[in-house]
């Protein structure tokens, strides 16, 4: 494995390229690969190398996996609990080194690496304890009560694919990994080829807790090349990344008969009703917009407020983000880190400048800010945004937020409802229960009241994804462990076969089945 020269910007970490090229041998391939450059934001240098894995070696990773599998299965879903446990709490025991790495590879605020890390120990707990009665074998209403009875059973689907984004490297790449073995399959993780350093360290941390060897693999490498091939020999495919590669994604799943899960992007729209605390509002909107420089999926990029609040709203909400530190440091001290590349700048940039052109005023932010950072954008809030044009319509995934009056909450729910997307929306009002029935309307997968997007993440025990463009499937609670296990229904018939009987006249076996229909009927929710 090659090394780059140390960079000076590891000097202030407790990461060296040493470390990070040990990661990098983790990377199984067959023969010396070609290898891919990653690069720090923070700097926008080389940081070290990993294998470009080719469809060869993500074959001899998933048939390791596969191996591996049949003996993680056999073990009782306590001790797969265990083990994850173990996991999650060496997860929270290394946090600084995570920090570091997340940092590096993203240049996001230290407290948005946090935010990934806090995660993985709920998780681990909240499946380690539930998952046994979430699988345990059920019974079932039978065909006849009494005399024939139905039980269902689950069995892990085999090897799961985890296709990962660079937005929350470390969260993205677990939190679906996490039910996957206990439901007792394998996994084989392909991190974005922005951020791979730190799948390759929680395959080191799940060594640690106990994992057996293959039960967990990373394949490092290129969408287009690692994606398909993974697709190709696993048996589940979850997939979080934009909405283009999901439908690509799930082609090929479909082709293949597999099932996947896809969360994809979103716009998702916050709405301020007449009676909301406008001060409570505007520091959601400052949480909810800018966390991890607005690369969020569940980030609101539209706000609707009623009439009434919007000076107030939009005063509150330009001080609060005017407030705000944009910096580069390994330290709690910025509120706002970089974009992760110089593609990603430039497209929110263009959207927008081509807003400004379409008419959209600026009330703050709106500049890059390469004495910050090579990456770094302005936490921006835009106001006369066309409504048809791309920064009020398409997803932006940086730190630009646009601002809207409406007349009332009907009007709010509606503009909520026009985009294609459905992922996450927020609610804002001091009145609970017409919070939650405002919610009711609006067609997302998650929406928060009085919170932007963190109280549905962290109730991990409800579903979360998308409708529409934002995907298919759920991740978290009883759902998010579901998909990875095969249901089977085994029937058992205590008077032998239900059909015509030999000994009947036909018109006997008519008759009789047609009085036993009647009274199922009738007991129907009885049993
Ligand atoms: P992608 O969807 O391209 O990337 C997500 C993951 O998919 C990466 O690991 C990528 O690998 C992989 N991938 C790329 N091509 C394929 C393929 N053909 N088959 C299987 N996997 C593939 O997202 P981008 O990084 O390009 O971001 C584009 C936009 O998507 C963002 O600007 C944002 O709007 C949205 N997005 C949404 C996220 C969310 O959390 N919902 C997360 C990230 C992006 P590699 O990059 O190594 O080639």
């Amino acid at each position: 494995m090659s090394q780059t020269k140390q960079s000076s910007l590891l000097d202030a970490t407790v990461v060296s390229t040493n470390r990070l090229a040990s990661l990098a041998d983790r990377v199984d391939t067959t023969d010396e690969r070609p290898e891919l450059d990653v690069r720090t934001p923070i700097k926008d240098e080389p940081i070290g190398a990993v294998p470009a894995a080719t469809a060869e070696d993500v074959a001899a990773a998933v048939d390791r996996a596969r191996v591996a599998q049949s003996e993680w299965e056999n073990r009782s879903i306590e001790d797969r609990g265990d083990v994850l446990r173990r996991f999650g709490d060496l997860v929270l025991e290394r946090r600084e080194w995570l920090l570091d790495i997340v940092q590096l590879e993203t240049g996001k605020a230290r407290v948005d690496a946090l935010e990934e890390i806090l995660d993985v120990p709920l998780t681990c707990s909240y499946y380690g304890s539930n998952g046994p009665s979430i699988l345990a074998e059920s019974k079932r209403t039978g065909a006849v009560p009494g005399l024939i009875d139905a039980h269902v059973t689950t069995d892990p689907v085999g090897v799961a694919g985890v296709i990962s984004p660079w937005n929350y490297p470390l969260t993205l790449a677990i939190t679906d990994v996490i039910p996957a073995l206990l439901a007792g399959n394998a996994v084989v993780c392909k991190p974005d080829e922005r951020t791979p350093y730190v799948a390759l360290a929680l395959a080191e941390l799940f060594e640690e807790a106990g994992l057996p060897s293959g039960v967990f693999e990373v394949v490092t490498g290129d969408g287009p090349t690692v994606g398909p091939a993974l697709i190709d020999r696993v048996d589940h495919v979850t997939f979080t990344g934009g909405t283009e590669t999901g439908r690509a994604v799930a082609e090929r799943t479909g082709r293949n008969l597999i099932g996947s899960s896809l969360e994809l992007g979103g716009k998702n729209p916050m709405l301020v009703l007449g009676d909301a605390d406008v001060e409570t509002a505007a520091r959601g909107a400052v949480e909810g917009a800018f966390t991890n420089a607005g690369q969020l999926c569940l980030a609101p990029e539209g706000i609707y407020v009623v009439d009434s609040r919007y000076e107030d709203f939009l005063d509150a909400f330009v001080d609060a983000t005017r407030r705000l530190s944009l910096g580069l440091e390994f330290g709690y001290r910025p509120d706002v880190g970089s974009l992760i590349d110089s593609d990603h700048l430039e497209r929110v940039q263009s959207y927008v400048e081509d807003a400004r052109a379409d008419g959209a005023s600026v009330c703050a932010g709106g500049r890059s800010r390469p004495d910050v950072g090579p990456f770094c954008y302005e936490p921006t809030i835009l106001t006369d945004v066309d409504p048809d044009s791309a920064i009020a319509t398409e997803e932006t995934f940086g730190p630009v937020v646009s601002v809207e009056p409406v007349s009332d909450a009907e009007e709010a729910i509606e503009r909520a409802n026009s985009s294609s997307y459905g992922l996450n929306a927020s609610v804002w009002t001091t009145d609970l229960a017409r919070g939650r029935s405002v919610a009711r309307e609006i067609d997302c997968g998650t929406v928060c009241v009085n919170d932007p997007y963190a109280v549905g993440w962290a109730a991990v025990d409800a579903p979360m994804g998308g409708f529409g463009d934002s995907g298919v499937g759920r991740r978290h609670g009883p759902e998010g462990l579901r998909r990875y296990v095969e249901v089977r229904t085994i029937a058992t018939s205590k008077i032998g076969p239900l059909g015509d009987s030999p000994h009947l006249p036909t018109k006997w076996y008519a008759r009789a089945m047609t009085a036993v229909t009647r009274l199922q009927r009738r007991l129907v929710g009885w049993f």
